[in-house]
């Protein structure tokens, strides 16, 4: 598993990743470590950091980075020389940010690194690992705290290091330096700084390591728990769903990858289920509040990621919470009916249109047929057996309603989720004949 940590210099990375590493027994990777020892060898061999051709000639031919272990502290050599030192010098700090900034560098660094980490259980350390490097890390880390307190925590490390300096040593030039270094960082053109998408962030301003540490393993242990609860509950609807009731899914290809509303008609308690079946994303759900209350229920649906709403249409959490999911690039089912229907599609609440109009998301009409007669409303068991299809019709680009005024957007919104979903019932109570539309 890669646990990614990112964030500005002196933000307490290092440290924080080297004791997360050793509580969780993972081994720990620290990339700035090789930028520097990188931009150390490019002086010591007077290389041009702006010929392209010499840099790469070097690093393919002349540069060999060897990381080694010894009482837990680890060594840094290039080219056999042990560099663990002078690489944190000024002399190498001036410069790393230049050196980084270049993409033929970071085109020779990355591949390097992943290879590194290659199926090892890692605490990947830098700017870009959770952006760029392990775009799919399992837990996300990024780190921020004030530029005092990071000028401050630089300050103190340096004069345990070097007591003799304390008298000349300049407070204000280090908070200087670090801000130089953030400004680069942060708006170079190539993996510039920046909090992955579905990165935790953590404010570390008036935190001890300890308790950095303590908060990112207990959102470690948490996401393994939602994670686990929902593959389960995959893997045991699967067998159901196929067992029993042949279930079928078809238009697959119209789930896009990525952020999207699925919207899907509601006609029984399997829908939850047979969606999480069909799409490979793990995808999230909107759910009545009243359904958390339903014993067995609430722990199903809390598994497969729902997230309560309350009955009102424009409940501020809802929409804070929706748009947190997409803005990950995951997906969320809503079933715009409300509520559970008879089988045929049922007018749209407003609710759907506003929040896709609000998210200016691509919706994915789905369909489940055949549920109904499974599981009917007012049954509490459903039949042993049957048949259950879901149908995915063609992703609606939120384009296509971009030039619609914005407080007229969401009965056409609304009206073409019904006529699509429609449609799918359509070809589904024709028997699936033909092309699906
Ligand atoms: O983390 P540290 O301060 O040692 O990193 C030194 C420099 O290396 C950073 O200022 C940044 O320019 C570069 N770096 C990077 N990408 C990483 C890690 C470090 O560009 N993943």
């Amino acid at each position: 598993m890669i646990i990614t940590i990112d964030g500005p210099a002196g933000v307490g990375k290092s440290t924080v990743a080297k004791l997360l590493a050793q509580k969780l027994k993972y081994s720990y990777f620290d990339t700035g470590a090789m930028y520097r020892a990188v931009t150390y060898a490019f002086l010591k061999n007077e290389i041009d950091i702006d010929d392209e051709i010499s840099v790469i000639n070097f690093l393919e031919n002349s540069f060999n980075y060897e990381i080694k272990e010894e009482n837990g502290l680890k060594f840094y050599f290039v080219n056999n020389e042990d560099v663990t030192e002078i690489i944190r010098s000024n002399y190498v700090t001036d410069q790393v940010s230049l050196v980084s900034a270049k993409p033929f560098v970071r085109k020779m660094l990355v591949p390097m690194q992943r290879k590194f980490a290659n199926d090892k259980d890692m605490v990947c350390e830098g700017r870009d690992m959770g952006t760029v490097v392990f775009p799919n890390a399992e837990i996300k880390i990024y780190l921020t705290a004030k530029i005092s307190v990071r000028a401050q925590r630089r300050f103190k490390e340096y004069i345990e290091k070097h007591p003799q300096d304390i008298a000349t040593l300049d407070k204000n030039q280090i908070l200087q330096d670090i801000q130089r270094r953030d400004e680069k960082d942060s708006t170079r053109k190539i993996s510039p700084l920046r909090k992955a998408k579905d990165a935790h962030h953590i404010d570390t301003s008036n935190l001890s390591v300890d308790g950095v540490v303590k908060k990112i393993i207990k959102k470690i242990k948490k996401q393994q728990k939602i994670k686990f609860a929902y593959r389960f509950v995959k893997v045991v609807s699967r067998f159901i769903l196929k067992t029993f009731y042949k279930y079928k899914v078809y238009g697959k290809e119209n789930v896009i990858k990525g952020a999207a509303i699925v919207t899907s008609n509601h006609v029984s308690f399997f829908d939850p289920s047979a969606l999480t079946v069909a799409i490979d994303d793990e995808i999230h759900f909107l759910a009545k509040e009243s359904l958390f209350k339903v014993p067995i229920l609430k722990n199903l649906i809390r598994a497969l990621n729902a997230h309560p709403i309350s009955g009102k249409e424009s409940n501020i959490q809802t929409i804070k919470e929706v748009k947190n999911i997409l803005k990950t690039g995951k997906k969320i089912v809503i079933f715009p009916e409300g509520t559970r229907t008879d089988g045929k599609i049922t007018k749209l609440l407003p609710g759907v249109g506003f929040l896709i109009s609000l998210s200016k998301c691509t919706t994915i009409p789905a369909y489940i047929h055949g549920a109904h007669k499974v599981w009917p409303r007012g049954k509490k068991f459903p039949k042993l057996f049957g048949q259950i299809s879901c149908i995915f019709g063609k992703p609606i680009r939120f384009e296509e309603f971009e030039k619609i005024d914005r407080n007229k957007r969401i009965p056409f919104i609304l009206a073409r989720i019904e006529n699509e979903l429609k449609n799918l019932e359509k070809w589904a109570e024709d028997g699936f004949k033909g092309e699906q539309p």
